[in-house]
């Protein structure tokens, strides 16, 4: 199928963009990689009237660093992030974590800033972010607001983006060498989408671990933190016996939607094989 007629606007500046995406609102989808909004289109999912490429403004394509983080532009390609060494030593959570989307030629167009657009819950950019901490650059034409990811997931597909903003940039707080960090994923094949994934971010002291944050996806409507599991490991070493409750306690909390093909129960399952696989590696690199 071909996509409903769409007109086709391409923004030199973000100032031009927010301006007009002000005026269009709801009609207007804003075009990143498109590997997912061409889809959509085609198959009549989506039906917007106007896309607005964002790929010719400058800026929104750079990863820079700050004193105490990374600030990765909206429209850095999944390939971007893998050949970033910035990346690879100040966020390598997200180095772990990207080679499981998809394959190479989703990668090379895909963006980090779609996948947070898009607030896909199976997304494995979305947990990451949580589980790092990271706010969200959002711009209109009035200027700027940051929002913590915390905030910005709502729901199945959707976030705290209002349809006149642009995600311009994602802040995360650079890695210290105290950082732990650890991603799996369960998926039918490689490069398919999780049916559960879980992204850990934390610190460690010697062997006691601090701020842990168990942020899964793939297993409810958004990413989620798993905190209760996450408090049982504060100011903890682990041992073969906390892995253990914190891999009951983060099933009891899970709450996945139950579909025929990928039964609830299962999907809970999945998050306590992930838990304790992870809290398992960890505890071997902690040793
Ligand atoms: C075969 C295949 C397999 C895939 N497997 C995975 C997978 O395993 N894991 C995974 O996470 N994803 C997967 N994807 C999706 C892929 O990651 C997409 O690239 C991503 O979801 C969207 O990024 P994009 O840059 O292509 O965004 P687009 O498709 O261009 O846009 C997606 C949505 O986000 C909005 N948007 C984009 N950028 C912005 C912005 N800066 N500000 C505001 N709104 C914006 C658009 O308007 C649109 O609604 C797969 C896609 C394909 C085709």
């Amino acid at each position: 199928m071909k996509a409903p007629d769409f007109a086709y606007l391409r923004p030199n500046t973000l100032e031009e963009a927010v301006a007009a995406l002000g005026r269009f609102g709801d009609d207007a989808r804003i075009l990143a990689g498109g590997q997912t909004l061409m889809a959509l289109q085609n198959f009549r999912m989506a039906s917007a009237e106007i896309l607005f490429d964002i790929n010719w403004i400058p800026g929104l394509s750079d990863i820079h660093e700050e004193p105490d983080c990374l600030v990765i532009g909206s429209l850095v390609r999944y390939a971007g992030l893998e050949a970033s060494s910035l990346i690879e030593r100040d966020a390598p959570l997200l180095s772990e974590a990207v080679g499981h989307i998809a394959h190479p030629a989703v990668r090379n167009r895909g963006t980090i800033g779609g996948s947070l657009a898009l607030g896909d819950p199976a997304a494995e950019m979305p947990a990451c972010m949580l589980a790092l901490n990271a706010e969200m650059v959002l711009c209109d034409a009035n200027g700027e607001r940051r929002v913590p990811a915390d905030e910005f997931f709502l729901g199945l597909y959707e976030t705290t983006l209002r349809p006149d903003e642009i995600l311009t940039a994602v802040r995360i707080p650079k890695a210290r060498p105290s950082q732990c960090y650890a991603f799996d994923e369960v998926a039918r094949r490689r490069g398919d989408f999780a049916l559960a994934g879980l992204a850990i971010a934390g610190k460690a002291e010697g062997s006691a671990l601090h701020s842990v944050r168990l942020a899964y996806f793939g297993v409810a409507d958004r990413p989620v933190l798993a905190v209760s599991a996450m408090a049982m490991l504060e100011g903890q070493s682990l041992t073969a016996e906390l892995i253990d409750r914190v891999r009951e306690a983060a099933i009891g909390e899970l709450d996945p939607p139950d579909d025929p093909a990928t039964p609830a129960a299962y999907r809970r399952h999945l998050g306590g094989v992930l838990v304790a696989r992870l809290l398992g590696q960890l505890r071997e690199r902690l040793l």
